[in-house]
């Protein structure tokens, strides 16, 4: 655990070490994962591992997006531990390919199957028949490294690895989105429809999580939508990568030094500045200007921000959350006049401090900062440094009830709130829901009716 203040020495927030984890708000590599084959149109997720490994992600996933999940399992059993789990997968991979016909299967690996040391290509491999056209992506998610971000991002490279190859230009931006709700993926489109610039997603959950009930019909058993395989094809041939979570970074790195395509990792484009480099970096790529709409909508934001500034100045807030959601949003609290006292990730990355500290820099804030730690120490540290508002998903809420604040919901699991994933608190559109969000938290609080009613 780490809390480091603006000259990066570590804060002692414990007095006494901990050898335990107390409500982590981090989930394991196969979550992140599956999110990650879910925005493949046609793939089918295979958790090689024993059962809970994949019911407790489709139960987050059922809970947050309110849509069921096919998420298949080679279910393991202790003979496994023994024997391997050879035949365990290779029967799993046979029968959803029979009773689904997927156009592909995204297998990730498990603490289970790792431990046993399965050689997941060579036993996927041997597991096709002679024309089967189904494609397997066979990522390495061990649960005792990293976390659900990891687990995304190895799941993605493992896409791009797989099927990625040189060909015709194609004239399109690769955008990386990591682990964002379907309202935001939807807002990111609508910018690049506004800017007339075409893409590819890796991937793409925008409508297989959030898939709508069409006129005299049932949902498919698997959903539309998704990033095609031909496109993950052919972002081998794209103008650049734009990845908007520094976290899942690798497919982009990878496509940059197999296949030459420019790319730019940069945090989420929530609220102006990181909304603006977003945008730069289109035009950068693209070599498009910035459409009369885009500026519109960047001034509808500073006019959002203008109208609450009297609410919200000086408010202390706390988030917490994944590291490239967080570090934009604590830039946003700052840009619109609130006091961001803590910052905190379960996820260590190497661009969250740096990112935290140069917002307490230019706004001459004093955001404390805490990496790889858990909701216990963030508890800590805002009783100590305060809070009128918490930011962070559903596991905040404990928090924000002992602490009698209200909690705004963002993130990954939300599940005690419906609908929060048809939204999107991305691009200047999406910051403005944000903002008000926050301000109507505070609005609908007891706070001081003198400086509310104005
Ligand atoms: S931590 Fe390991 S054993 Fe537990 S659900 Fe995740 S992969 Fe399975």
């Amino acid at each position: 655990m780490a809390l480091m203040n603006q000259s990066s020495e570590p804060i002692k927030t414990v007095q006494k070490p901990r050898s335990v984890t107390i409500n982590p708000p981090k989930m394991c590599q196969p979550m992140g994962a599956i999110l990650a084959y879910m925005g493949v149109h046609g793939c089918v997720p295979l958790v090689h591992g024993s059962q809970g490994c994949s019911t407790y992600p489709r139960y987050n996933i059922a809970r947050h997006f309110r849509e069921s999940a096919e998420v298949a399992v080679s279910s393991l059993a202790e003979d496994a531990a023994v024997y391997g789990g050879a035949r365990n997968l290779t029967e799993a991979i046979k029968n959803v390919k029979s009773r689904l016909n997927p156009d592909a299967i995204g297998i990730c690996t498990t603490c289970m199957s790792e431990t046993i040391g399965d050689d997941v290509k060579l036993i996927s491999k041997k597991a096709l028949t002679p024309g089967d056209a189904v494609k397997i992506f066979p990522a390495s998610t061990p649960s005792y490294v990293g976390t659900h971000l990891t687990g995304y991002d190895n799941a993605l490279r493992t896409l791009v690895e797989t099927m990625a190859i040189k060909g015709v230009a194609n004239n399109k931006i690769n955008i990386i989105t990591g682990i964002i709700n379907p309202g935001d993926i939807r807002e990111i489109k609508n910018m690049l429809r506004l800017m007339n610039v075409k893409s590819i997603f890796l991937s793409d959950i925008s409508d297989t999580l959030d898939s709508p009930i069409l006129p005299g019909g049932q949902k498919p058993v698997l959903p539309d939508g998704g990033t095609s395989i031909g496109d993950i094809a052919d972002s081998a041939n794209s103008l650049g990568t734009i990845a908007i979570c520094r976290t899942a970074g690798s497919a982009a790195t990878y496509l940059k030094n197999k296949f030459n395509v420019p790319s730019v990792l940069e945090p989420a484009p929530i609220g102006v500045i990181n909304t603006d480099r977003f945008v730069h970096n289109i035009c950068k790529l693209s070599g498009v200007s910035i459409p009369d709409d885009i500026i519109k909508e960047r001034g509808r934001l500073i006019d959002s921000m203008v109208d609450v500034h009297h609410y919200m100045y000086g408010r202390k807030v706390a988030i917490f959350g994944d590291p490239d959601l967080v570090s934009a949003i604590v830039r946003f609290c700052a840009e619109a006049g609130m006091n961001p006292t803590v910052a905190m990730t379960a996820t260590k990355h190497k661009d969250f401090a740096p990112d935290i500290r140069a917002v307490n820099t230019e706004y001459k804030t004093d955001t404390q900062i805490l990496e790889g730690t858990d909701l216990y120490e963030f508890h800590e540290v805002v009783k100590n440094h305060g809070a009128e508002l918490i930011l962070g998903n559903s596991k905040g809420k404990d928090v924000a009830d002992d602490e009698g604040v209200p909690l705004v919901r963002f993130g990954f699991p939300v599940y005690d709130r419906v609908g929060v994933y048809r939204y999107s608190i991305m691009g200047y559109s999406g910051s403005v829901y944000l903002l008000d969000q926050m301000t109507n938290a505070i609005l609908g609080h007891k706070y001081d009716p003198n400086k509310l009613h104005q």
